[in-house]
């Protein structure tokens, strides 16, 4: 088997299995999910979820946010982690909106990129997420998950993507990411997993592995 065959049969169990992939994050917005996405790095969704009604009832905006102090943000945001960086951030991101973009997210990388706090990565979920374009952010369930099905050689971040990116068709990056993360949550820790039960790797896996 190729692994281009590979990565269609995995694609079709991981369409079996969530059919459906609903944002993690919650948002109503590209703002409030670029701020809720900056959030997550290095935490949890869960723990995002639970702190970001309290700052957007706040400011769901960039205008009102830039009415916050950045210790008022970070108050809200300690128990996320990291809060001073990203309170900074979230402030000073909302600034440049307003400034050199009418307070809207603009839908391009180079300009995502570009904002304080935002990596390749967020700015592919917001890409994604917010504006609909394929693309495939790859966070540590993904990287974790491409090197075991050796659809990718786990150097990096960035190989990886670029690997995924070859191997799947652009058409399914957007949903498939998420159902990778998904997968990985339930199925495939960083430690201990089940490799005789599991729905992929009893199939596809490298045998060396285990
Ligand atoms: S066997 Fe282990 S490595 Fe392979 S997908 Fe399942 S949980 Fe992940």
């Amino acid at each position: 088997m190729t692994k281009k065959e590979k990565a269609i049969k995995i694609a079709e169990i991981l369409e079996n299995l969530y059919p459906e992939t609903p944002i993690p994050l919650q948002h109503k917005d590209p703002y409030t999910l670029l701020v809720a996405v900056l959030l997550s790095a290095q935490s949890t969704d869960k723990k995002v979820n639970q702190h970001t009604p309290t700052l957007f009832a706040k400011a769901d905006n960039p205008y009102d946010m830039v009415k916050l102090s950045v210790d008022e943000v970070r108050e809200i945001i300690k128990p996320i982690g990291l809060s001073g960086q990203k309170a900074k951030s979230i402030v000073k991101l909302s600034e440049i909106l307003i400034e050199k973009h009418n307070g809207k997210v603009p839908e391009s990388y180079k300009e995502l990129e570009a904002l304080p706090g935002v990596g390749h990565k967020t700015a592919s979920v917001v890409m994604s997420q917010a504006f609909g374009h394929p693309a495939f952010p790859v966070d540590t369930h993904i990287h974790r998950l491409a090197y075991r099905w050796t659809l990718s050689t786990g150097k990096n971040v960035e190989k990886t993507e670029k690997d995924l990116k070859n191997i799947f068709p652009e058409e399914l990056w957007n949903k498939l990411h998420l159902q990778i993360i998904f997968f990985g949550r339930e199925h495939c820790p960083a430690r201990g997993h089940n490799p005789k039960e599991c729905p992929i790797c009893s199939k596809y896996g490298r045998k060396s592995l285990f």
